[in-house]
């Protein structure tokens, strides 16, 4: 039987970041976009509440929150402004390689720092001639007996102003392409780690969006994260389990340019009736809602599937992919509803139109997200590992589980 009851930890959970989102983020939402406010004082208080570093094991300092837990809290961030949702919700990028591949000793560090005090991690795959296709990135790791020597530069790193470490993928084996490539974790508060350029960007702008520049860092040799040529799976693997996340946010972004869009079709009078009346905008009316709807069964599947340690990529990425379109289509028809007005900077969904067009480029872009599916449909995978039988047996096991992945970022 397929039940889609909530437990109460999580309708609580739920009602605790809706009313985040609602007396917290949605009252500053509008003006924080208009200036790209950064919103520091928003992070101290979500991280004060629990909201931030859901996944973290208990182990490590926190909650451990299952995967479905996170989704419903990113729909609200979502729900209350994308931009200051993606600010929170990023450290769960950076951590999840240092979950799966760290030491016990850099999990400890880490992860505990992020628990410790509201700090922020950045996770560093793209680089301006490597975006979709990571295998092209020129940053370098050498190692130096002890250490690793990291030279490179990586773009449109989200929270990289702020961030306290970072995990950076980097060559260690140049003529190896995806093969080459391994993860390390780097402290971000040393001299020469810099932050070059922070993106005034179309939507979303309360996030920070930045260039970090590595040049002669020196990263201890057990900073590296699983094994060496084995970072391209890492994030294959971390992409799996933040994309549910991520889709949860596309479908708050549709559910509240739906709400807005529904309530004003009831208010606007265009020839003598509200034209909720018009059956022209009720079926568009119709549509987003079926998209919301839609979106977040994808998600939540794709979030269900992690939980019960089935691997999840080909549900993750038809997520992100549905959601974010449907988000794209959702604020595109919402604006239409408003007519004029909706194209105005003092109505709402101009904003979430700008917003949620970043849905359908990070963490994969749509077209990416259609080559995952495509190659899980048509070449289904016959390894019947399941995670949480990996985890068990080690880095080792799960590295094999991702060997299978697709080769796209
Ligand atoms: C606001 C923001 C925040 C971000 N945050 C982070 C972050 O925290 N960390 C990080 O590492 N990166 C981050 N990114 C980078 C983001 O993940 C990349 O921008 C994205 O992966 C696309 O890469 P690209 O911009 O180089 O586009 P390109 O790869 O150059 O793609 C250009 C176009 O070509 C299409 N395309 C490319 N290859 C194919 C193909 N094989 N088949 C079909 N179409 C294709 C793409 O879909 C796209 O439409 C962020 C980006 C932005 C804008």
């Amino acid at each position: 039987m397929v039940d889609f009851t909530l437990t109460d930890e999580q309708k609580d959970l739920r009602e605790l970041a809706h009313n985040f989102a609602e007396k917290e983020i949605r009252p500053v939402a509008w003006e924080y976009d208009k200036e790209g406010t950064w919103p520091q004082e928003i992070i101290d208080k979500a991280w004060e509440v629990g909201l931030m570093n859901t996944h973290t094991p208990e182990a490590y300092g926190g909650p451990g929150l299952d995967y479905l837990s996170g989704c419903l809290i990113e729909e609200e961030f979502g729900w209350g402004c994308s931009g200051i949702g993606t600010s929170l919700a990023a450290n769960g990028l950076a951590s999840a390689p240092v979950a799966i591949g760290g030491t016990e000793e850099t999990k400890k560090k880490y992860l505990g720092m992020l628990i410790e005090e509201p700090k922020l991690a950045s996770f560093c795959l793209t680089e301006p001639d490597a975006g979709s296709d990571v295998s092209g990135m020129k940053t370098r790791a050498v190692k130096k007996g002890d250490k690793y020597i990291l030279n490179g530069s990586k773009c449109f790193i989200t929270n990289g102003g702020y961030a306290d470490w970072f995990t950076v993928y980097a060559k260690t084996d140049p003529d190896q392409g995806h093969r080459g490539i391994s993860a390390f974790v780097v402290d971000g508060k040393q001299d020469n780690v810099t932050v070059d350029k922070k993106e005034d960007k179309m939507g979303q702008r309360a996030s920070n969006t930045a260039t970090i520049t590595f040049d002669e860092v020196e990263v201890p040799a057990e900073n590296l994260l699983g094994e060496e040529n084995h970072g391209f799976k890492l994030a294959m693997m971390t992409l799996d389990r933040t994309r549910p996340g991520v889709a949860a946010m596309a479908v708050g972004i549709a559910r509240a340019a739906f709400e807005f869009a529904s309530e004003y079709s009831k208010e606007r009078v265009q020839f003598g009736v509200p034209i909720a009346m018009h059956q022209a905008i009720q079926f568009l009316i119709a549509d987003m809602a079926t998209k919301v709807d839609a979106g977040r069964l994808l998600t939540w599947l794709s979030a269900v599937q992690l939980d019960q340690g089935k691997r999840n990529t080909l549900a993750c990425s038809e997520a992100k992919r549905f959601a974010a379109d449907s988000a794209m289509e959702v604020t595109t028809d919402a604006v239409q509803v408003y007519g004029g007005y909706g194209f105005i900077k003092e109505y709402p969904v101009e904003k979430l139109m700008r917003d949620a067009k970043i849905m359908q480029l990070y963490e994969g872009t749509s077209q990416i997200q259609r080559l995952v599916i495509a190659r899980e449909v048509l070449l289904p995978r016959t390894i019947e590992e399941t995670i949480p039988e990996a985890e068990a047996k080690g880095r080792e096991a799960d590295q094999k589980v991702a060997e299978t992945a697709p080769a796209a970022a």
